[in-house]
């Protein structure tokens, strides 16, 4: 009998290639003179319904490097706007990446598959389109880390070598990362949207958001406003995660604020160590605009640029419109605090239905002994949660003030705290900023053990493991203060 090729062949649909030809140029990838791969998340190909044996192979690779373009495809840069650091630039768009298509997940949504670092676009400005092997491990391993403590978040199916070298500070290895979305709608791209002046456009693209992201907004009074207020409840509660893991996003501009909720663009973000409202990470972020603590204002403020972008859609009188937008925004405020709050009770292993009067003062005492102490964040929650409890809790060790500490243990002890659920809630594993560093270097270097095994502990991050020690542990006094992290990498 014949044999019949069995090559898979790969389907990427291109929606929104050709329903927003406005804001899509079609687009090649560059070569990669020598494409290796890196990483491969099998589990994510496989919900995706790729063939991980083919894309481990030459094709697939290929693929990943955008240079393999499955038939009936259209790789496409996208465009949007965006306010950087607080100022306005009317055109970013993909300056270094790709959308290569949509695909459907083993839920039936569709996602976006998506190349960072896969060259220069006619968006790339001064930048050279492409991205180090270091950045797109960071990205994978950071979202990876996410997406395990159940936190909205773009994936990263694959890392690839180019073997085309980038010129930063040193010469650096290059590589290609395959991210893949819910979609890649920004803020920035309403932004772009509105600046056009063509409301068609911002009408077409707000059905779209719609469809794709919170179909309940069609059947609204006012569909566009529901879709507003749909993105501030997704963001309020994306952003109260982020601060009840320690996460720091590190670049908060408008261009990287998702319509899905989910958390975009792993740059300069970092896990805080040490509590410390103040903490910022990101080389170039000198005023703190994006700290620790600024996130939930800085969330709110992304969300005000979205109300104006969408302000003609919303009504068609201008000061109705604006009175809508800010109804729907002063909801941010209530939501952020809600869900943060039962996050914190959750944290502490105490009933939902608490009586605020009782939980926001022992939230509020913990957090300033947390931080005039510079206690580890993770390692504080998980140790609260560990066998022993009240005075003679693991916690405890690390104050200084132990009054201070044993009196609140005393009050939290009192209230019959529930170990087993904090145990569910408190990760004891999060990308630590010292070996995600180790780990990428040590990648970089040719060596992949590290990552491998930072992504074993991180994959499960409430599954102590005895051998996995060293991950539960902050970094060593000499890393910590002067850690920097960095943009466009
Ligand atoms: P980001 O800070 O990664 O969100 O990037 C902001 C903008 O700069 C986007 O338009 C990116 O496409 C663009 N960009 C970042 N790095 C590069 C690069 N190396 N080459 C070209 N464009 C870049
Ligand atoms: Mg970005």
């Amino acid at each position: 009998m014949d044999r019949v090729s069995t090559a898979p062949t790969v389907t990427l649909g291109d929606r929104f290639a050709r329903e927003f030809p406005e804001m899509a140029l079609a687009w090649q990838a560059e070569q990669a003179p020598a494409p290796r791969l890196l990483v491969l998340n099998d589990r994510l190909a496989a919900e995706l319904g790729l063939d991980v044996a083919w894309l481990r192979g030459a094709e697939g690779l290929r693929l990943l490097v955008g240079e393999h373009v499955p038939d009936g495809a259209t790789p496409v840069a996208q465009v949007y706007s965006g306010h950087q650091f607080g100022h306005y630039a009317p055109r970013l768009g993909d300056g270094r990446a790709l959308l290569l298509g949509e695909v459907t997940h083993a839920d039936g949504e569709p996602r976006d598959l998506h190349l960072k670092g896969s060259g220069r676009t006619p968006f790339s400005r001064g930048g050279d389109g492409l991205a180090a092997v270091g950045p797109m491990l960071r990205e994978h391993v950071v979202s990876e880390a996410m997406h395990a403590l159940g936190i909205p978040t773009t994936r990263s199916l694959a890392v690839v070598a180019t073997g085309r070298p980038v010129r930063r500070e040193t010469v650096l290895p290059g590589a290609v990362l395959a991210r893949v979305a819910r979609s890649h709608l920004r803020v920035g791209s309403f932004q772009y949207a509105r600046a056009t002046d063509d409301v068609d456009l911002l009408r077409r693209l707000a059905d779209h958001a719609i469809a794709r992201h919170h179909p309940h907004a069609a059947r609204a009074e006012r569909p566009y406003l529901a879709l507003f207020e749909a993105v501030v409840a997704a963001q309020a509660a994306l952003v109260a995660r982020w601060m009840l893991v320690g996460f720091v996003h590190g670049v908060m501009n408008t261009d990287n604020m998702t319509i899905s909720g989910e958390t975009i663009d792993y740059g300069p973000c970092a896990f805080m160590e040490a509590f410390d409202p103040a903490t910022v990470y990101s080389s170039i972020d000198h005023g703190g605009r994006y700290a620790y603590g600024n996130q939930p204002r800085v969330a709110e403020w992304n969300l005000a640029r979205l109300a104006e972008a969408l302000l003609p859609l919303f009504a068609d009188d201008e000061e109705q419109a604006i009175a809508l937008a800010v109804e729907a925004l002063g909801t941010f405020r209530g939501r952020y605090d809600d869900s943060w709050s039962a996050g914190m009770r959750a944290k502490l292993g105490l009933p939902d239905d608490l009586d605020h009067a009782v939980s926001g003062p022992l939230v509020e005492e913990l957090l300033t002994l947390l931080q005039d102490n510079r206690v580890d964040h993770t390692s504080f929650y998980h140790r609260l949660g560990a066998a022993g409890g009240g005075t003679g809790s693991p916690a405890r060790e690390l104050f200084l003030d132990l009054a201070a500490i044993d009196g609140w243990l005393t009050r939290w002890q009192a209230l019959e705290p529930d170990a087993a659920a904090m145990g569910r809630v408190n990760p004891v594993y999060i990308p630590r900023n010292h070996l995600v560093e180790e780990a990428l270097d040590a990648a970089t270097e040719g060596d992949p053990r590290p990552l491998e095994r930072l992504l074993d502990a991180v994959s499960a991050p409430y599954d102590e493991r005895p051998e996995l020690d060293r991950y539960a542990e902050p970094a060593p006094d000499a890393f910590g203060a002067a850690y920097q992290t960095y943009c466009g990498t």
